[in-house]
This record gives structure tokens, C-alpha cells and sequence, in this order.
């Protein structure tokens, strides 16, 4: 607890000592900052009392109030609590004790509409609010987490110092930087989270292949996880992945991934993701296909009752299986490329319409260290936005194009050894999908056009003049 010399000297205040917050607090009180957190339940507050050194300068209460007095002024306060009402509740309980300029940080994973009414809300009253994304889990929070900030400028430019200090560095640059004004950085991370579906869904995808087309054990998915993870697809999900076939179940010491159910849960980020591409209108077809993919995994009953009545082909492979492992590492690796590049253009599009200013050479680099989604491609990426920042999309960037054209004979040959198994990788699939319908300078959207003038008189227009057009489809011309 707060003593009487600790009023008006810490840093930063930090509300919500959880996985996160108390990771988050050790990381900043091992650079040097004091930092006042505050608990609603005494018992958080124990735990990390138990697991902080003595080095680490960090107060703790339960009373907002206390809270507000242990800080120095202007106050900056961090917030890590779940999403949604409690973020208001906190909020409406700190107000009260907060002054003109005080700042707080929002760095749960609120949806982004819910950052900018705080952020107008607060705004009256004369308090500083941003909405700040924080991506890497429990670890990252601990030793360096990828951080996405928006919000005022100057707002930012007060907690600078702290938050390049705790971020994750690539070499000489920290994970973070002001991403733009309003709700851009929690815009920022919903987008790394879609993205991050879509690649777990299409590394789930290249183990149900090796699993059931090819009958790999775990120790050999390891293995080839290993070496993915040391060349092009090099990754902390791929990393991740490579370890958890290692794993071995303590109570029965079979591999624990086979001990796990198969319903993927979520949190609701990816589906937020989706539900904005919808509305600026971004085909985001690899994190669409996460989502449903999660939905689809949770009709388990329904899935086993149905194994039993319908029958598709031998799942098994009789090809050259080392030969079929080196096409799926490429098939893989287009399909990540396009599933960033899907995400990348989401940003692009939000940003023009929300007015973020995103640079997307620096949300590329924010995301190089420190986060789910950080891979070797993230440094292509950032070198594209760099040579073009206006790119209109990733798959036209001379390098990265030259690479998934150097790919997609390895994509379109596992598909056909999928399809012809009977094994769904939709993943796989809308990854080449977008990227054939976006080198497609006709798609047959003039039949959709005609088909609705038809029934709808919705007119159409013609390539050969300027104007909207109606048939009377009914009569003969
Ligand atoms: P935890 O469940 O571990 O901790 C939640 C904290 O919020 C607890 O300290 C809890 O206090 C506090 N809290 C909950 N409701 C209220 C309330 N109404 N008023 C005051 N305090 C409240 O969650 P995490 O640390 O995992 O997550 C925190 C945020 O970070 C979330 O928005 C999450 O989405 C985000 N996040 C989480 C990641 C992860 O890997 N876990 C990764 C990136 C972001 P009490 O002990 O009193 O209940």
C-alpha cells in the first residue's frame, strides 16, 4: 500500500494488475519508471507483491483515489482491463479524481468506435485519452510487447519516453510509434488480430494436411515446423507451433495437441475485423474464412454425427512426401504474404475513411518485434511501404509479386492434393482466390449486373460509354 512519501511520485498509474497489467508493470518498473497500480480485488495485488523484486518501484492500492494522489502531475494512467463495460466503469470511477491535462491510456483490446466516444467524452471534461493496442500476450507484456498507440499527439509525446522504453526492439528501433489521431492504434491492433486468425488458420490447415494426408507423428511436425520456422516462414507462430508439438501431457505423457479438443474459441477481435471490411468494403477473404472456420470447429457434435453418415475420399497421400512437404512450406507462404496483404489493405482503406493517416511502413515496423504477427516477411512488407507508400496493395509490390508468382504452382498443387483428399483448407484456397481475382482484370461481375438490371432494373454500366444503362431484359432486342 500507498505510504505518505509515495504521493505525487510515481510515473505512471497502472489500473488492472491481471495477466497483462502486472506483466506490464514489471516491464516498465525494470526500465527504471515507478508505477502506482491499482486492484479491484486484493488479490492480484498479492500475487504480484509476491513476484516483483525489490528493485522494482511499484505502489499498489485498491482505492482510485490513493491511486490519483501516488502519481506526479500531469497524470498518465494505463489502463488494462477486458474490453467494454468495465473500460466505462473504470473510467467513471477515476474521472472524479482526475485533473485538467491527466492522461489515460486505454491498452485493452476495445473496439474502436467504443476509443473514440471515450476519447469525445473525455475530451469535454479537458482529460487526454488514447487508445493504445498492445499485442505479444503475457510474455510481451513482460519483456517487451509490440505497442499500437493513437490518440493526441502531444498526449503521446508525454508517454513517449516510457512506452519506447518497454516496447519490443528490432535492433536500435522500439516497437512503437503514434500510429494516428482518434482510435487509429486500437483500429491498428483489431486489424493485427484479423490478421493473426488468418494465419493460424492457415497453419492449422498445413497440419490437418500433414496430420491426415501425409500420417506425420508430432515429433516429425515438429521437425518441420523447426526448419519452416528457420527459413522464409520465420515467425513467433511459427515458432509457437514448432514447440507445442514437442509438448507431452503430463497425466497420460501422449503429445498434448492430441488431447485437445478441436472447437476454436474467440474473443471477438477477428469478427470485428470482418465486420468493418464489410462495412468499408474490403474483401478480407482469409480472415472471413478464419472466423467462420472457428464457428464451423464448434459444431462439434453435429461434425461427428455427420462423419458417420457422409463418406468423402481416402484422406491419405500416395505422392512423394518430402516433395509434397517443400510445395506446402511455398503454398504456405503465399498464403501468409496474401493474408497480410488482405490486412494491409483493410488499414489502407480505413485510414482514408476514418482519417487515421496511417503509414504503413510504420505499422509494418511496429509489428516487426514484440507481437503475434511478427515475421521475416513483416521486413518486405515495410520495404514496400517504403519504396511506394502509396501502394494500393501488397500483391503488386515488384518484389513480393515476383515471390508469389514464383509460388502459386506450389499453392495450386496442394489445393488439387486437398480437394482430391477430401481435407478442408479454405484458408489455402481463399488465399488464391483473392490473389486470382485481383490479377484478373475481368471478373464476371457483368453477368451479376445483368442478372440484377434483369430482375431489379438496377442498371448497369457499359465499358463502351459513360452513363447507367437498363434493359428490358423480358423483351427480345
Ligand atoms: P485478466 O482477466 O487477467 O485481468 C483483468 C483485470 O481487469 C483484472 O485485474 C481485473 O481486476 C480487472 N477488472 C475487470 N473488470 C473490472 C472492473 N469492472 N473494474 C475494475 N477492474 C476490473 O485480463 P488480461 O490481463 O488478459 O487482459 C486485459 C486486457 O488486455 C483485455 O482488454 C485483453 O483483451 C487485453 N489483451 C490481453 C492479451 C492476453 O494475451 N491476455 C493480449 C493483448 C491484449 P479484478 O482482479 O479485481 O477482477
Amino acid at each position: 500500500m500507498a505510504g505518505h512519501d509515495q504521493q505525487k511520485q510515481c510515473d505512471i498509474g497502472l489500473i488492472g494488475l491481471g495477466v497483462m497489467g502486472s506483466s506490464f508493470a514489471l516491464n516498465m518498473a525494470d526500465h527504471g519508471f515507478s508505477v502506482a497500480g491499482y486492484n479491484r480485488e486484493e488479490e492480484k495485488i498479492r500475487r504480484l507483491a509476491e513476484i516483483k523484486s525489490e528493485h522494482h518501484k511499484i505502489e499498489t492500492t485498491r482505492d482510485l483515489r490513493q491511486l490519483a494522489q501516488m502519481l506526479r502531475t500531469p497524470r498518465a494512467i494505463v489502463l488494462l482491463v477486458p474490453a467494454g463495460p468495465a473500460v466505462d466503469a473504470v473510467i467513471e470511477n477515476l474521472v472524479p479524481h482526475l485533473e485538467r491535462g491527466d492522461l489515460i491510456i486505454d491498452s485493452g483490446n476495445s473496439h474502436f468506435t467504443d476509443t473514440d466516444r471515450r476519447g469525445a467524452a473525455l475530451d469535454v471534461k479537458g482529460l487526454r485519452f488514447m487508445g493504445m493496442g498492445m499485442s505479444g500476450g503475457e510474455s510481451g507484456a513482460r519483456h517487451g510487447p509490440s505497442l499500437m498507440p493513437g490518440g493526441p499527439e502531444q498526449a503521446y509525446a508525454r508517454v513517449r519516453p516510457i512506452l519506447e522504453a518497454v516496447a519490443a526492439h528490432v535492433g536500435a528501433m522500439p516497437c512503437v510509434a503514434h500510429l494516428g489521431p482518434g482510435s487509429a492504434g486500437h483500429y491498428v491492433k483489431m486489424v493485427h488480430n484479423g490478421i493473426e486468425y488468418g494465419m493460424m488458420q492457415l497453419i492449422a490447415e498445413s497440419y490437418d494436411l500433414m496430420k491426415r494426408a501425409l500420417d506425420l507423428h508430432t515429433d516429425q511436425l515438429h521437425i518441420v515446423y523447426e526448419r519452416w520456422n528457420r527459413r522464409a516462414l520465420n515467425g513467433y507462430l511459427m515458432e509457437i507451433t514448432a514447440e507445442i508439438f514437442l509438448r507431452k501431457d503430463e497425466r497420460t505423457g501422449q503429445p498434448l495437441i492430441d488431447l485437445i479438443l478441436d472447437e476454436a474459441r474467440q474473443k471477438g477481435t477477428g469478427e470485428w475485423t470482418v465486420a468493418d471490411a464489410l462495412q468499408v468494403q474490403v474483401p478480407t477473404l482469409n480472415i472471413d474464412a478464419a472466423v467462420m472456420m472457428r464457428h464451423l470447429s464448434g459444431f462439434k457434435a453435429q461434425r461427428q454425427a455427420a462423419a458417420l453418415l457422409i463418406k468423402g475420399p481416402d484422406p491419405l497421400y500416395a505422392g512423394d512426401k518430402p516433395a509434397f512437404i517443400d510445395r506446402l512450406e511455398n503454398a504456405l507462404h503465399a498464403a501468409v504474404i496474401i493474408t497480410y496483404a488482405q490486412g494491409m489493405a483493410l488499414l489502407k482503406q480505413a485510414s482514408a475513411v476514418y482519417g487515421y493517416h496511417l503509414n504503413l511502413e510504420t505499422v509494418a515496423r511496429v509489428w516487426t518485434g514484440g507481437c503475434i504477427i511478427r515475421s521475416a516477411l513483416l521486413a518486405d512488407i515495410q520495404a514496400a511501404y517504403k519504396a511506394d507508400p502509396q501502394l494500393e496493395n501488397l500483391l503488386v509490390a515488384p518484389p513480393l509479386n515476383q515471390v508469389l508468382t514464383s509460388l502459386q504452382a506450389d499453392l495450386r498443387a496442394v489445393l488439387r492434393v486437398a480437394v482430391d483428399l477430401g481435407i478442408p483448407v479454405p484458408g489455402l484456397m481463399m488465399a488464391l482466390a483473392y490473389w486470382d481475382a485481383y490479377r484478373s482484370s475481368r471478373l464476371p461481375a457483368n453477368l451479376i449486373m445483368a442478372q440484377r438490371d434483369y430482375f431489379g432494373s438496377h442498371t448497369y454500366e457499359r465499358v463502351d460509354a459513360k452513363g447507367k444503362f437498363h434493359t428490358r431484359w423480358d423483351r427480345s432486342g
